[in-house]
């Protein structure tokens, strides 16, 4: 009878200090094991190194033990070894294939309650929790306002109940202040390459056309328009022209005026640095003006704006727009038909907005995000973004602080 090779798996944990790495797989080397796994982790400044080895059949696993016992003493390091069963082997090799997913939790601040809540929901999903890491640069104790703490998990397996878990994802959310996306871990999850914007309460934090009302004197008529149709009254683009045609008469350097005084939504320069610098193409589509649009194109860089024109007439609005409208619908087809010209697939696509014309375009996307969004647009959302600025889809995409340093 064949003799059955010897695996074993080994746990080290203590201090971490440079070397140590290198002295055991040195020990290792000496014997000529076989590395079947390997993984560390360093948390604060204590190690976790964990190896899965085989014995070559000719070997003795005693004198590997041994040596390597003597070796984490000299270290100060714990050591703890585990024989695995080669049929416990093969069936952890089976395994593999199984789906994947990542789950990724935004908030101000992480609470043991917030992250108990996820962990449960996920033990009841039968999940297993493969690997965590934490996105975000160390946190320090001194809490500052716009303080962020991300932290993303890989998990294995198929959930019992995908909509049953995303229905309490959004409860939990709702109850602790916690952002969850839950998104497959497939290829494109690493390989966005087009972002949509919706612009007003989106990008930048007012709504453009009451900040034009306001100037005009017409804020109420405007804003009672906008309720309207916010109550489904009337369609978006009865209440676009209602709207438009209270604008009359406005003169052209106000427009200057209000974009000037646009402000900008928490995390926005940084992202769209980002993704210039990591090559992303990037879209403004918006229903409201493409004065506007151009302005924040020309300040951050975007590669394409689509808008309504206001049209103007001997340097005064004319109370009219020129083209057609863009709403929920034009949106998404102008988000297939910039994919299309930059040959990116859908799946690559991220589309974020708050309100429900931006739905069409969010449904599109691979990456779906409804970005501090009314309840019903959340819930028809894949994902939402409700507790920190618009920089948390680049944790979405997998993007650590260290590799996002503005
Ligand atoms: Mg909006």
């Amino acid at each position: 009878m064949s003799k059955k090779s010897e695996i074993i798996l080994l746990n080290i944990s203590g201090k971490d200090k440079p070397g140590q790495t290198l002295a055991l797989t040195e020990v290792l080397a000496q014997y000529n094991v076989n590395i079947l796994d390997i993984g560390q982790a360093v948390i604060h400044q204590d190690l976790g190194l964990g190896i899965l080895f085989e014995v070559p059949v000719e070997a003795e696993s005693s004198p590997i033990l041994k040596d390597l016992l003597f070796k984490s003493y000299e270290m100060g390091l714990t050591v703890k070894f585990t024989p695995v069963t080669e049929e416990k082997y093969e069936a952890w090799v089976t395994r593999q294939g199984k789906e994947r997913f990542i789950v990724t939790l935004i908030s101000r601040k992480l609470t043991a309650q917030k992250l108990s809540a996820v962990a449960r929901e996920i033990y009841e999903q039968k999940l297993n929790i493969d690997v965590i890491s934490r996105l975000t640069g160390r946190i320090p104790l001194d809490g500052q306002d716009n303080a962020k703490s991300v932290v993303e998990m890989s998990l294995r397996g198929q959930p019992v109940d995908m909509e049953a878990m995303k229905t309490r994802f959004i409860e939990i959310s709702g109850s602790t202040g916690i952002d969850i996306a839950f998104q497959k871990d497939n290829i494109f999850r690493r390989n966005r390459r087009l972002v949509c914007f919706d612009m007003d309460s989106t990008l930048i934090q007012a709504e453009v056309i009451d900040e034009l009302a306001r100037k005009a004197g017409v804020y109420e008529e405007v804003s009672g328009i906008t309720e309207a149709a916010m109550r489904g009254e009337i369609e978006f683009n009865e209440s676009f022209v209602k709207r438009v045609a209270l604008l009359k008469g406005l003169d052209e350097g106000v427009l200057k005026e209000v974009a000037e005084a646009l402000p900008l939504t928490e995390g926005v320069e940084r992202l769209f640095k980002t993704l210039k610098m990591y090559g992303y193409r990037t879209a403004i589509l918006s229903g409201g003006f493409s004065y506007f649009g151009n302005y924040l194109k020309n300040k951050l860089s975007v590669d394409y704006v689509f808008a309504n024109e206001l049209e103007i007439r001997n340097g005064k609005l004319t109370g009219r727009h020129v083209g057609e409208i863009v709403d929920g619908d034009k949106k998404a087809e102008l988000l297939k038909l910039i994919a299309f010209k930059e040959d990116i697939h859908l799946e690559q696509v991220i589309a974020v907005g708050d309100g429900s014309n931006d739905l069409p375009m969010i449904r599109q996307a691979g990456l779906g995000i409804a970005f501090h969004a009314k309840p019903k647009v959340k819930a028809s959302a894949q994902h939402a973004i409700s507790t920190i600025g618009l920089d948390a889809i680049l944790y979405l995409m997998g993007f650590r602080d260290r590799e996002i340093n503005f």
